[in-house]
């Protein structure tokens, strides 16, 4: 054997390579939000924004630590906590905060105990929860609606969750709103029983959210239908700067005696992206259904990830349970949301009375939350990138959080130039 193995030609790479398991394995085409940050980080002018992600900047376009969150980290700090397992739903008390926050004190599942609630990675690990234990337990048709357009992971998330996705109208091209009359038609026209998964608040990509009145409509037509609502909240403040403003749809949902599926992330309102915390919650019967749902969620969860991350979990709790720590998280919470109306004011002071820019600017006013979705096309997208260092997605959507007193006349006079064609 010896001397075969010494006679036997050196294998070369390019051999290795015809070995590989993997060698039929197409590449795939790059995340479009993530690769927006690629090409934003390789470029080096100084005047280069990045308006793709949806995280927070300050008034320095600098990531930012909440107060209260930093507060929150001594707390749990000071307490020299160990660094044990978690149960599979996670950290008990923060899940109980959570599902406080997103229903109301005052919820009626909540009081009687018949709210079933998972901790989850984020809001992205909620929705994927979700999207399995319905894919396992819905005992309707699994086929999901999505509005369209829809933050880009939720196609897949669904689709690998098992679900069938399909869509209906949202937006509304001509006026830059909502297609109100489309969405009420697809929903109407749906198979009955069909799951609806609804934006809380804060539409993503679009900026824009029902008004309450339309809220109740929906409501009234999810109940004719005998629809199934997913909510997807993953920004609860951010869209009118008010924790229970942002509430309302949801908690006018359960008001109405619907049960609900909700997905929750802690990412953006306690600006804690990279800790992963959510929770998933789904409302149920009374407290014997709940525990029986809690049962299959532990079912559904434990191959997955076996259980949640601590820390993020931690802090979040720490401002929950705190009546001072929360008051003050409100209060930045808020500040964040007026930071960023107030630059949709300024953004449209300029373009509209400074710039004189061709075309309609007033959505960018009406719109809601981190996004603003600008009616800049692809070919625009791709000017302002090459010449002016301006980087977006290809849908002409940008993040308002991005924009602050030292870029935005340079992100104004860049748009006005390509729209005029001149950049
Ligand atoms: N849902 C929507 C609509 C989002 O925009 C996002 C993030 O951008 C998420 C869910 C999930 O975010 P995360 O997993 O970071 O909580």
């Amino acid at each position: 054997m010896l001397s075969l193995a010494r006679r036997s030609t050196p294998v070369t790479s390019t051999a290795y390579r015809a070995l590989s398991a993997w060698s039929a394995v197409p590449a795939g085409p790059p995340d479009p939000i993530l690769g927006v940050s690629e090409a934003f980080k390789a470029d080096k002018d100084p005047r280069k924004i990045n308006l793709g992600v949806g995280a927070y900047r300050d008034e320095h376009g600098k990531p930012y630590i909440l107060t209260s969150v930093k507060k929150a980290e001594e707390l749990v700090t000071s307490s020299n906590p160990d660094k044990e397992y978690l149960p599979i739903t996670g950290h008990a008390e923060f899940t109980k905060n959570a599902a406080k926050l997103a229903y109301g004190a005052d919820s009626i599942p909540l009081t009687q105990g018949a709210i079933a609630v998972t901790q989850s990675i984020s809001g992205t690990g909620a929705l994927r929860i979700g999207g399995a234990f319905l894919a396992r337990h819905y005992p309707n048709a699994k086929i999901i609606y999505l509005p369209t357009p829809s933050w880009g992971n939720h196609t897949p998330i669904f689709r690998d969750s098992g679900l069938e996705v399909r869509g209906y109208r949202y937006f509304n091209k001509e006026t830059v709103g909502l297609d109100f009359e489309g969405l009420k038609a697809d929903l109407l026209a749906a198979p009955e029983q069909s799951i609806v998964l609804l934006h809380a608040c804060a539409h993503n990509p679009t900026g824009i959210d029902p008004t309450d009145e339309q809220w109740k409509e929906i409501s009234n037509i999810v109940k004719e239908k005998k629809l199934f609502p997913f909510f997807d909240m993953a920004y609860q403040g951010f869209a009118t700067g008010s924790i229970s403003n942002d509430a309302f749809a949801v908690r006018h949902f359960v008001a109405e005696g619907h049960q609900v599926a909700l997905a929750q992330s802690f990412a953006k309102n306690m600006g804690l992206y990279g800790e992963r915390v959510g929770a998933f919650s789904l409302t149920t019967a009374d407290p014997e259904e709940k525990a029986r749902v809690d049962s299959q969620l532990k079912i559904v969860i434990r191959p997955m990830y076996s259980n949640p991350p601590l820390h993020g979990a931690r802090i979040a709790n720490a401002i929950l349970a705190n009546e001072a720590l929360y008051g003050e998280w409100e209060t930045e919470v808020k500040s964040m949301a007026d930071r960023i109306i107030s630059m949709r004011e300024k953004l449209y002071n300029i373009l509209t009375h400074d710039l004189k820019t061709p075309g309609e600017w007033g959505h960018i006013k009406s719109q809601i939350g981190m996004f603003s979705f600008t009616g800049l096309t692809p070919a625009h997208t791709q000017v302002l990138a090459e010449k002016a260092h301006v980087y977006m997605t290809r849908d002409g959507r940008i993040s308002m959080a991005g924009l602050n007193s030292g870029n935005i006349e340079h992100f104004a006079t860049s748009v006005d130039s390509a729209v005029k064609g001149n950049l």
